[in-house]
């Protein structure tokens, strides 16, 4: 397995597979893995010749007052993990290899799709996501690209950004990977304390009492968003940064539960934020 560092050592390692007629798979990642991240790797080591993955905790998708800073690192465990996946190469740059000193171009997908969720409490998030995926996926020429539906609105705005601008690759996305408890792995679970932990289990369950609700003939979106909130009032921590339903296909507003949903939440334990969602079917 190789490890890369450089963004021209990168693109020359991938052109020259990709002239041999390789196809090449990316799993974009900001490290710190577990087995989400490996759910992914999975299915692009079944599905193409080449495995790329890259670890790269990508600032730019950073607010102000955000994580960037204490986000965990740990790439020698990530290429242990990675290498035992058989993967071909791990793309780990610097910053400044990125992002070059008067770096000014930038991706952007606008409308309402962003604009929701996470798009309305982390200003500027995606369009650091939508940049730093494209950047990857001309630096490995991937043919394939595998995202989390943990992060549902991102693998969606992707998404859209690929058939928008015709990149000729194709977005897989991969199931939520949880712990046996209900909780969605996360690199940021670490950051929980064992009390925290605990309480976090709301998110989940707050997500199958509402599919319970919907499943039960409930197509009122107030009284569904209400039974997510009354459940995670019930942890004395939790503080709700939103509670969403939107239509599955493209995120848009919804009067009635008429369509397949995505049930989305973020909630913040201290200074933790967790997000999870549920697409419930009707
Ligand atoms: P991150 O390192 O958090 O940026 O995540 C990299 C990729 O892994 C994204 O496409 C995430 O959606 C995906 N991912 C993270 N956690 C999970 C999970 N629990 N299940 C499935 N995919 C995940």
């Amino acid at each position: 397995m190789q490890i890369i560092n450089s963004v021209q050592e990168m693109q020359q390692w991938c052109l020259s597979h990709k002239k041999a007629g390789k196809t090449i798979g990316l799993v974009p990642t900001m490290g710190y893995l577990h087995n989400g991240h490996l759910a992914l790797v999975k299915a692009a080591r079944k599905e193409c010749d080449i495995v790329v993955v890259s670890v790269f905790v990508n600032p730019i998708q950073f607010g102000v007052g955000e994580d960037f800073e204490e986000y965990p690192r740990d790439l020698s465990h990530d290429a242990g993990l990675l290498e035992k996946e058989q993967v071909n190469a791990v793309f780990a740059p610097p910053v400044r290899e990125m992002y070059p000193a008067g770096y000014n171009t930038f991706v952007e997908v606008t409308g309402e799709i962003t604009q929701k969720m996470c798009g309305n409490s982390r200003p500027g998030h995606f369009k650091g996501v939508t940049t730093v995926v494209s950047k990857l996926f001309h630096i490995c020429f991937a043919d394939r690209a595998y995202f989390g539906q943990k992060d549902a609105q991102q693998a969606m705005i992707v998404d859209k950004m690929v058939r928008e601008l015709n990149f000729p690759l194709e977005i897989i996305r991969v199931p939520i990977v949880r712990e046996p408890d209900g909780l969605a792995m996360s690199s940021r679970n670490v950051y929980l304390d064992a009390d925290q932990r605990k309480q976090a289990l709301v998110l989940n369950q707050a997500l199958q009492a509402a599919q319970q609700v919907i499943q039960e003939g409930e197509r009122n979106i107030e009284v569904v968003r209400d039974v997510m909130k009354k459940k995670i009032e019930q942890s004395p921590d939790a503080r709700i940064d939103y509670i969403e339903i939107n239509d599955a296909r493209d995120l848009s507003t919804v009067e009635r539960i008429t369509e397949p949903v995505l049930l989305a939440l973020a909630v913040r334990f201290g200074n933790t934020r967790l997000i999870d969602n549920l697409l419930v079917e009707v």
